[in-house]
């Protein structure tokens, strides 16, 4: 069979400890996660978890640049948990969901906040502020085989050097499995999905000529230059 144009190249990530790359299917990502952030943009901490989506083309290897993106002057970070997924399918149950993590990473789930805050007042969707290019880097893949089920931590950010969030994988309002299972009653997940779970409080905006560090108990620092 032949394409009638060049196929887009499949995104995909480095893995920790190996040569081989983790093809990336599709980008799930939790809002409000963490019952801080959650007050801090002026939510209620106990609502159900909700997903929105970045397409796999959006993921940042490790220490690239990120140009500053277009049609925004609030450009935030928000650190966050990546799992990535080894297997899937619907309505997994959450004894069960652990076993389809192929392991886990560090991400910045880069957010236009000025299109968001327009599109929550208007009720449009998030895609503008959430769902644009190379809105999602990364460090490496840990296989979940190496970490163990990762349920507690430190998570933090900084920019240039300077502490911006400070969280712990453990006041995640929604645990790893309770999001692969709820995910699963809307998708069917497959192999190859990411899932960003969630950003603790702290998030604040980026400018031209930051680095932003970013990091979780275990995990590779994530290094991102803002261009
Ligand atoms: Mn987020």
């Amino acid at each position: 069979m032949n394409y009638v144009i060049a196929a887009p190249a499949l995104p995909s990530v480095e893995v920790k400890g190996t040569p081989d790359r983790f093809p990336v299917h599709r980008i799930f990502c939790v809002g409000r996660n963490y019952a801080a952030h959650a007050r801090e943009m002026g939510n209620d901490s106990r609502e159900p978890p909700f997903f929105f989506t970045k397409p796999a083309d959006a993921v940042v290897a490790n220490n690239a640049s990120v140009p500053y993106p277009s049609r925004t002057s609030n450009f935030h970070h928000e650190v966050e948990l990546v799992v990535a997924l080894a297997g899937g399918g619907v309505n997994i149950p959450v004894d069960k969901a652990n076993s389809l993590v192929f392991g886990y990473a560090v991400g910045i789930d880069l957010t236009r906040r000025d299109l968001q805050s327009a599109a929550k007042d208007q009720g449009k969707p998030w895609d503008l502020s959430k769902a644009f290019d190379r809105s999602a880097p990364l460090a490496a893949i840990h296989p979940r085989a190496s970490t163990g089920i990762l349920e507690r931590g430190r998570i933090w950010l900084k920019v240039n050097g300077k502490d911006r969030q400070q969280g712990d994988l453990a006041d995640m309002t929604w645990n790893v499995p309770e999001i692969i299972a709820e995910l699963s009653t809307l998708w069917e997940l497959a192999a190859g999905d990411l899932i960003f779970t969630g950003t603790p409080s702290g998030v604040g905006p980026l400018v031209r000529g930051d680095v932003v560090e970013a990091g979780i108990e275990g995990l590779d620092t994530l290094t991102t230059r803002i261009s």
